[in-house]
């Protein structure tokens, strides 16, 4: 007889996505477990200790602003702050951090263990139980999740259940010619999941990613590196942090030589990207050396980043020379780099392969469309990275609660947040390759600046009780902060013209502003940041709120559940499947569908109408 336990909502995997999504539902008061096979593992981070980043900063900053747990894990661990891209527009500024790799993962895991009606336990899900639905229908789920088996004999009930199992289905590593089970070098792999995804009629595909070798710090000639160091004033990314108290760390900067890139050339019937021994594809934008140096051919060097992993350990992150070239080839090309010439390998570069699940499968909620209340997040979805992944977490986790309560949904747009855009991206367009945000994904990025992600999301979350009342409270002290900035800003002239106006000027900044007006000078950086973007950017952020309303207003439209494409005379037979397979919510997803053409649009508009073009209507 197996030992059974019951849950509102499971969470199967404790990586970056299983986290925030266990956390939200947690939040939301709905009993959770957080299902992972080792609990010393929750929150790891698979490759680069790094959190952020330019696109992903703002998928932290929304993260945090909904509840999450990132941006208040990397501000207590992080050992160097700098913001990217800081010479362009306030939409592209990049906040990234580098972290203590082992403390992160203590603090995310202190996180989860304080978090109320959440339990973690070390438990391997082997095997999704499912009931049959009865109805059939378009777009009808013909199952319901019920619960999942463990490995040893035990059983989990719940009404929703999320998988966030990463990089660990069916997983296989790849160094040359070698190659072993598992989804993270020293774990192994499970395959019982994909086994009952496929069996339930979920379409599984296979992506890979790689990642570099790790050098033993103490070997390193740091005399002949360029240093790379923090901020001055380093930013945090929760907007419950005040300051970054800790002290700063450096990174050092060298370069790959021509040597390495003829090395690398050389070897390449050893390289299992090009030996043919890896099938599937991975992320573009973020080759491999091999990669790099085939596709790159005429460059003769490519930066790389010496990163410590942490304050405790001299290990050393190698960022820029992701590999899975043999480890005799990995050997010689470390000692070919400058400065690293004696420096020795602590853990090999390696590539991965593993199952995903083709995100065309899921509602805008996460839910699956096979199979009821099963919801998806992070890499399962063929995304790449830890931030993509929270953000799904805290969709999915978010969402399956409000399900198992029987209480409406969290649905983000394109407008209101990146997580918006990458969940429509996701649903609507499917992915070809590993899914990584970028800013010029989204439409409205000066909008969505990370700057302002708490006002966009912190009242939403609020209202859902996803937000803590401090959050709220803080959101409300800095807003009255802001409003008086802004009178004081009116009320001060500076040659016959108001600080707001000058503002507006670009050799005219906030310390211009201070001189004047000393009662600035008290205003806390948040809100200044926000006041002066809020001016300096006036005219377009209004010119983008109408752009947005008119968009909105067309594509708001709602396209019924169970909607028949089929009864749509003139519609292209390969506009119908597209349709029918994705199944839009709105008109505005219907046009992103891949495929779809504004003619077909324009045939599901009449149809929604009654304005003729059915099958069945009188000519
Ligand atoms: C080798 C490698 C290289 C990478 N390179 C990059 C890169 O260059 N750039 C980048 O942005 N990202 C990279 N990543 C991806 C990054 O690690 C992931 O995007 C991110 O960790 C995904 O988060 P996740 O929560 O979806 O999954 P993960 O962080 O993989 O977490 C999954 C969790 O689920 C658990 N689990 C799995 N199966 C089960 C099961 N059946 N039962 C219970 N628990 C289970 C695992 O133990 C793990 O804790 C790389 C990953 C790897 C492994």
């Amino acid at each position: 007889m197996p030992s059974r336990y019951d849950y509102d909502v499971l969470v199967i995997g404790a990586g970056h996505a299983g986290v925030e999504a266990a956390c939200a539902a947690a939040r939301l008061g709905a009993r959770t477990a957080l299902l992972t096979s080792n609990c010393d593992t929750v929150g790891q981070m698979s490759c680069n200790p790094a959190i952020g980043g330019v696109g992903k900063a703002q998928l932290v900053r929304e993260v945090d602003a909904l509840g999450g747990v990132m941006g208040r894990a990397i501000d207590a661990t992080g050992i160097q702050f700098r913001v990217l891209n800081r010479s362009k527009g306030p939409a592209m500024h990049g906040p990234r951090a580098q972290a203590d790799k082992r403390l992160y993962q203590t603090e995310v895991k202190r996180i989860v263990e304080r978090t109320p009606h959440l339990d973690l336990r070390q438990e391997t899900a082997e095997e999704l139980i499912v009931e049959r639905l009865d109805g059939e229908g378009p777009g009808r789920a013909r199952h319901r999740v019920i619960g999942v088996r463990v490995r040893g004999d035990g059983e989990y009930t719940a009404a929703a259940v999320v998988l966030t199992t990463g990089t660990f289905l069916q997983a296989v590593m790849h160094t040359g010619e070698t190659q072993v089970p598992g989804g993270r070098a020293g774990e192994g792999t499970t395959a019982g999941v994909s086994r009952s995804l496929a069996a339930l009629g979920f379409r599984i595909d296979r992506f890979k990613t790689g990642t570099p070798c790790r050098l033993a710090g103490g070997t390193i000639d740091y005399a002949r590196l360029e240093e790379q160091p923090g901020d001055l004033a380093p930013q945090p990314f929760s907007f419950f942090t005040d300051a970054i108290e800790q002290e700063q760390m450096v990174c050092w900067i060298t370069r790959t030589t021509p040597a390495i890139h003829d090395l690398i050339r050389a070897n390449l019937h050893r390289a299992p990207m090009f030996t043919g021994q890896i099938g599937s594809r991975g992320p573009r934008s973020c080759p491999s050396i091999e990669d790099k140096v085939v596709r790159f051919a005429d460059r003769e060097s490519h930066q790389l980043f010496l990163e410590p992993e942490g304050r405790r350990t001299s290990e050393i992150y190698v960022n820029g020379i992701s590999t899975s070239l043999p480890r005799d080839v990995q050997d010689e090309m470390i000692r070919l780099v400058p400065g690293l010439e004696r420096a020795r390998i602590m853990r090999y570069g390696y590539a991965v392969e593993y199952d995903y699940c083709p995100p065309d499968q899921l509602r805008p909620t996460l839910e699956s469309k096979p199979v009821a209340r099963l919801f998806f997040a992070g890499q399962i979805n063929g995304t790449t990275g830890y931030e993509e992944a929270a953000a799904q977490g805290i969709v999915a986790g978010a969402n399956a609660a409000l399900a198992a309560a029987g209480r409406g949904e969290l649905v983000l747009d394109r407008e209101t947040a990146y997580v918006g855009v990458l969940v429509d991206d996701l649903v609507t367009r499917g992915v070809d390759e590993p899914y990584r945000m970028f800013t010029s994904r989204a439409e409205h990025r000066l909008s969505l600046r990370h700057d302002n992600a708490d006002r966009r999301l912190t009242p939403l979350a609020a209202g859902l009780g996803l937000a803590e009342p401090e959050r709220v409270a803080r959101l409300a002290a800095k807003q009255a902060e802001m409003e008086s900035a802004r009178t004081v800003l009116a009320a001060h002239r500076s040659g016959g013209t108001s600080l707001a106006d000058l503002l507006r000027r670009p050799e005219f900044g906030w310390t211009d502003c201070v001189a004047v007006a000393p009662a600035l000078a008290g205003v806390s950086r948040e809100a200044a940041v926000q006041v002066e973007h809020d001016i300096r950017y006036a005219g377009y952020l209004a010119l983008d709120r109408e752009r947005i309303e008119r968009q909105r207003r067309m594509a708001e439209r709602i396209i019924p559940d169970g909607f028949d494409y089929a009864r749509i005379r003139h519609l292209r037979a390969e506009a119908r499947e597209q349709l029918d397979r994705i199944r839009p919510r709105t008109l505005g997803q219907a046009g992103r569908v891949s495929g779809i053409t504004p003619a077909d649009l324009a045939l599901v508009v009449l149809s929604l109408e009654g304005r003729g073009g059915d099958r069945g209507d009188r000519a």
